[in-house]
């Protein structure tokens, strides 16, 4: 509490506990957004978001346009797939996610020539957006425009945000935040967006404001950003009810709890069932933002993202705009290989992120970077019994007992941990981090929430 008191009088927004891991970000973060062409094959899975899998509907030797709807599905929670390059649909396979899921997926071999629009890259990064007025758009053809282009949050948790930004009469929100944090150390991926588009990011808030019918919007940037503060800022000028937020440098400052108590001061319940909407609040992430503007503005698909590529195990880090179903393997080949050194692979960051099984995985639409970690940036899980010292608990951000909910998922007593609140946990890590008996507490309460997942699904059967 006396660091948020702190930072507070530094007039920084901040949120209590929390951690301070070294940034590491310096190895990607001077190098601009580079286009990154594969020659495949991309393998493009079918299941890229939460909720519901596409099905495809192209056939195996089908020749495919950039941008071509290739998978879709009625339901409403759920985000179409559409071809990230024009070439060649291979046979459906089954593809194995970052996260080790496995899931239906389609191949494409990259035509030789014109696999992408000319100027592909000068679209994305466009920064002329004057004259566009948000308003000029209907919410719905907003909500509509992001559910055709198959927008999903790009933060990490890909929720489709066709749902997450649909008018909801009973509850009405006044503030959308832009989360501009990227908290996790080494990840560049939004910091070079916020410089290289900045204007972009402003029109897919505004949309964003628009659609749900808030008055205000909150651009939260940490104060280890000072040049996206100002790109920010700028592209922002003159926009009613903006403002930007200099946040402290803290993990997990872009978790949503912990951003808009920082931001607005207000509680967000306790998940899994409270949501920012129960105080009046919608987070995107800016690289969503981006994608919502490029989609309802341009009817551009979601069919690249920024993927930070760094770490001390991969010769060259960068940032690179890549297809989705682009494989790890090309794209690190691409970044001069792996260095002898490397001990694992990360998807995301090293807080949150799972190492990969293999290179053979795609990247989709919610991997925001690769982590290729040396022996000296790795914890080695030697675990010793607990000292009781506390520590998991006073850096808890979301003020729980890990100590206590992983010690009865480790003796499979899934009502005890149920009832020190383990669904709550946003499997940040800081109590991992902190423990000075390297017990991973996050891996386990993780796998006691899969756990618990898993029997509600058969009960319900
Ligand atoms: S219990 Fe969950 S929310 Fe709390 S520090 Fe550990 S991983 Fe983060
Ligand atoms: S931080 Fe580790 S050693 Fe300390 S109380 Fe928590 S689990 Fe035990």
């Amino acid at each position: 509490m006396i660091g948020t008191l702190l930072d507070r009088f530094r007039g920084l927004k901040s949120f209590p506990r929390g951690i301070h891991p070294p940034h590491r970000k310096k190895l990607s973060e001077p190098r601009p957004i580079e286009l990154f062409i594969p020659k495949g094959p991309l393998q493009v899975p079918m299941v890229q978001h939460l909720g519901a899998g596409c099905t495809p509907i192209v056939k195996p030797k089908q020749e495919v346009q950039y941008g071509e709807k290739i998978g879709d599905v009625e339901a409403f929670v759920s985000a179409p797939i559409h071809a990230s390059v024009a070439g060649t649909t291979g046979a459906g396979i089954v593809a194995v996610l970052p996260s080790g899921r496995r899931v239906p997926a389609i191949t494409l071999t990259p035509a030789a020539e014109g696999a992408l629009p000319v100027g592909f890259l000068e679209q994305f990064l466009d920064r002329n957006w004057d004259g566009v007025e948000p308003t000029s758009f209907s919410p719905e053809a907003v909500v509509q425009g992001m559910r055709d282009q198959g927008i999903v949050g790009m933060g990490g948790a890909t929720f489709p945000t066709h749902v997450k930004l649909k008018r909801d009469p009973n509850r009405p929100v006044d503030t959308v935040v832009l989360n501009g944090c990227e908290c996790e150390p080494y990840l560049t991926a939004d910091h070079r967006l916020m410089l290289e588009s900045p204007e972009a990011i402003v029109v897919g808030l505004y949309l964003a404001m628009h659609a749900v019918g808030a008055k205000r919007a909150i651009i939260a940037i940490e104060n280890n950003k000072p040049d996206a503060i100002e790109a920010m800022r700028r592209a922002a000028l003159g926009r009613p009810g903006f403002e930007v937020a200099v946040c402290a440098t803290s993990y997990p400052m872009g978790g949503e709890r912990q951003l808009v108590w920082a931001v607005l001061g207000r509680t967000v319940p306790s998940a899994p069932k409270g949501l920012p909407l129960d105080v009046g609040v919608v987070m995107i992430n800016c690289a969503t933002a981006h994608c919502i503007a490029r989609a309802v503005v341009r009817g551009m698909p979601l069919t690249h993202r920024v993927v930070t590529v760094t770490g001390r195990g991969v010769a060259r880090p960068g940032n690179y705009l890549v297809p989705t179903g682009t494989l790890f393997s090309e794209l690190i080949d691409h970044c001069g290989g792996l260095t002898d050194e490397v001990l694992k692979v990360v998807a995301g960051g090293p807080m949150m992120g799972p190492t990969v099984p293999h290179l053979n995985v795609p990247v989709v639409k919610g991997t925001s970077g690769i982590t290729c970690m040396v022996d000296a940036e790795t914890a080695h899980w030697v675990e010793t019994p607990c000292i009781r010292c506390g520590k998991c608990v006073d850096n808890c951000p979301l003020h729980l007992s890990p100590t206590k909910i992983a010690h009865a998922v480790k003796f499979r007593d899934y009502a005890m941990a149920n009832q020190y609140d383990m669904m709550a946990c946003c499997e940040c890590g800081c109590c991992a981090y902190v423990c000075p008996a390297n017990i991973p507490l996050a891996q386990y309460i993780k796998a006691g929430k899969n756990q618990q997942r898993l029997m509600a699904a058969q009960n319900k059967k």
